[in-house]
């Protein structure tokens, strides 16, 4: 039974499973760098321990440093949160050989999720469609044109173990694509320590569409609908809604399948997402898999009412799923949108200190976030202040409770994204559904 979890994370995610594992009754324990001292899931959680100073490669992700902290607080288990080390096999599987629980999916299903291309493999089996593109590592600059040439450009290179957008190259004509690929290869080797790269069409006009799946020990494997993820500034996500607007039921329907099919294939077991990128008005393909808790669960939790870190914590502690699909119900629309420390017109990050600030509230709203009045944000870590999540009946109460709340939100003291979220909420393309990818490189908001 896990009594007590370790944390390692920072920030709003941290906090945010200290909530549910206090409404749980389970301690517990919270790490920090130097630079974290006065955060806020420092002091939250029931114990907390120094793991290094504020590099991340010597403290959130210093896995000796981690381990030793588990040791003398007597966790039994660990929750990861996102990024750090939420998808590194070699510590899920540390934790294994540790008896530590490690809150997430067994490190077998990490390490095969985090090779994109063993991961549309696994999916292809189960007939799954993945975005047309080579079904290997491609090491030579020669066959990567040939095969472009084959798929058609524009194409995209991305890292075979890339996430976070890094190492992506996006190739319009076969002049420029010696160059985008050695620069993506070495761009792969540097971040990822692996040079493998792979290649696929370019959809211009795609909407990013994931699916939150959970499975326990036992096989069994549910959904919890589809998020709409497409407001992306350099591939990362600024707004993301559940469930996926302007998707008719047909194609949702083959979405939420071909997820569950996905998840199954690979005996997922724990709560994870499925990507795919949606070309309106037919087809979607499987774009990868996240074996983590995304930052964006909040919208989903707001449509189904399941707090999907308990069931993270439910899963990991080997118990059996305790929906079967039909139990799980949709209700209204949800919105995130991501405040983040930056200016609102570059998104260069403004990190500083938080002189004065009041968060919205009211019905229907749901700020998570670790920053109070007189908190510093470093500049060493990513400059997410806070999540702020609506739901409302429909899409359309759900945006003006957004304005309403972004009107309401206040933090003095460094740049925040909010200016920018107040303007896409009155933008007629986000409102009727033209919601590309590519949005904000092509237009001014
Ligand atoms: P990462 O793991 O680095 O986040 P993904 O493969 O998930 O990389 O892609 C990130 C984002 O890039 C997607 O959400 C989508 O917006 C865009 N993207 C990825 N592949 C394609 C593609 N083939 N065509 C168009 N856009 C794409």
């Amino acid at each position: 039974m896990i009594h007590k979890v370790l944390i390692a994370n920072r920030g709003e995610i941290a906090v945010r499973i200290i909530r549910t594992c206090r409404e749980m009754g389970i301690k517990t324990v919270a790490i920090y760098s130097t630079a974290d001292k006065g955060a806020a899931h420092v002091r939250m959680a029931d114990q907390a321990v120094c793991v290094g100073p504020p590099a991340s490669a010597e403290s959130y992700l210093n896995v000796p440093s981690i381990l030793s902290a588990i040791e003398i607080t007597d966790a039994d288990s660990v929750h990861p949160g996102y990024g750090f080390l939420a998808e590194n096999p070699a510590f899920a599987e540390i934790c294994e050989n540790y008896g530590v629980k490690f809150i997430g999916p067994s490190s077998e299903i990490i390490r095969a999720m985090g090779d994109k291309i063993e991961a549309r493999r696994a999916v292809q089996k189960v007939k799954v469609p993945v975005v047309p593109g080579s079904d290997e590592a491609i090491t030579e600059e020669e066959e990567g044109l040939r095969i472009s040439k084959e798929i058609g450009f524009p194409v995209i290179i991305k890292a075979a173990a890339g996430g976070g957008g890094r190492g992506m190259k996006i190739v319009h004509s076969p002049a420029s694509f010696i160059n985008a690929f050695l620069t993506s290869q070495s761009e792969a080797l540097s971040a990822f320590g692996v040079p493998d790269v792979y290649i696929e069409k370019y959809f211009e006009h795609s909407r990013h569409v994931e699916v939150q799946v959970m499975g326990d020990r036992f096989g069994s494997v549910v959904h919890l609908g589809d998020r709409d993820c497409s407001v992306q500034r350099r591939h990362q996500k600024l707004i993301e809604e559940a469930p996926a607007p302007f998707v008719s039921a047909r194609i949702r329907n083959r979405i939420l399948k071909a997820a569950v099919d996905a998840a199954t294939a690979v005996g997922y077991n724990n709560v994870g997402t499925i990507e795919f990128l949606y070309v309106p008005d037919g087809e979607f393909y499987f774009l990868e898999m996240n074996t983590r808790i995304q930052v964006e669960h909040p919208v989903t939790e707001a449509i189904t009412g399941v707090d999907i870190v308990r069931e993270q914590i439910r899963i990991a502690d080997g118990k059996k799923l305790r929906f079967e699909q039909k139990d799980i119900h949709f209700h209204g629309h949800a919105i995130e949108c991501r405040i983040n420390a930056e200016d609102p017109e570059t998104f260069v990050p403004s990190p500083g200190t938080i002189r004065s600030c009041l968060f919205p509230g009211g019905f229907g709203v749901r700020m998570d976030t670790a920053v109070y009045p007189g908190y510093t944000v470093p500049p060493t870590y990513d400059s997410l202040l806070g999540k702020l999540i609506v739901h409302g009946e429909d899409r359309n109460e759900a945006i003006m409770r957004m304005r309403r709340a972004l009107d309401e939100l206040w933090i003095d003291g460094v740049k925040t994204t909010t200016e920018f979220h107040k303007k896409m909420m009155g933008n007629s393309d986000f409102a009727e559904g033209r919601l590309w990818t590519n949005f904000l490189a092509k237009s001014r908001v």
